[in-house]
């Protein structure tokens, strides 16, 4: 199972990577998380990024491309994977092509931008494991505090309300065009590729049952 989970963000694509990985037993290849992990350790990489992410622009195509060409070569993707927040542009999801790596499947969540931006803004993180919490929709047992560790959660600086807006206006204009790309993909009869959009508004659990039903078809 090779899929892709695409969406604005804020709509709900890393909780649903995590549903899915667990079901398909499959690695997560979350972009946005490996940029993440090079600031953290300090890496030439992370120096070089970490501005363009905060600012919610987009990193350049080559650094996202060596990154995720490396990552599917690893063993552990053999028996598929799921990128989450790649492709994000049309020469990212063209570089796949090149390469020859085929997915299965690519799964739109789509979600209102009133909606987006609450979801993002009341979102709340455990740097060291990565898991997610939000404010309203799935709170922390103590607040702003990790039920595993107990260590105390943060809110992304990206996650701050201009840059959200900023970060809209970047899915907009560079992403969304992957949505017709890829529904045409899905059309030709060349590419074995199926395209479903799903209604991101509900419970994690609900949205979580409309994709594998999905994935199942
Ligand atoms: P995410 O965690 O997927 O929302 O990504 C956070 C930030 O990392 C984005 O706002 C971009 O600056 C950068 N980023 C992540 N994935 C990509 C990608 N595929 N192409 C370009 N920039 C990316």
């Amino acid at each position: 199972m090779k899929l892709i989970l695409l969406g604005a963000p804020g709509v709900g694509k890393g909780t649903q990577a995590q549903f899915v990985i667990e079901k398909y037993a499959i690695p997560q290849i979350s972009t946005g998380d490996m940029l993440r992990e090079s600031i953290k350790t300090g890496s030439a990489l992370g120096k070089k990024v970490k501005e363009v992410m905060e600012s919610g622009a987009l990193v350049t195509d080559e650094i996202i491309l060596d990154l995720v060409n490396a990552r599917v070569r690893q063993p552990d993707c053999k028996k598929g994977f799921l990128f989450d927040g790649f492709p994000r542009t049309i020469p990212q999801a063209e570089a796949l092509l090149k390469e020859s790596i085929h997915v299965d499947h690519v799964i739109e969540i789509i979600l209102q931008e009133d909606d987006i931006v609450a979801r993002l803004a009341g979102r709340r993180v455990h740097v060291a494991s990565g898991r997610i919490y939000h404010n309203l929709y799935n709170p922390p047992k103590v607040t702003d505090i990790d039920d595993v560790t107990g260590e105390p959660l943060i809110q992304r600086d990206d996650d701050k309300e201009g840059t959200i807006r900023v970060r809209m206006q970047v899915y907009r204009k560079q992403t969304e065009p992957l949505v017709s790309f890829y529904k045409a993909m899905s059309d030709s009869v060349q590419y074995s590729l199926k395209y479903t959009s799903v209604d991101g508004v509900g419970t994690a659990e609900e949205i979580r049952d409309r994709i594998f039903a999905a994935l199942s078809d």
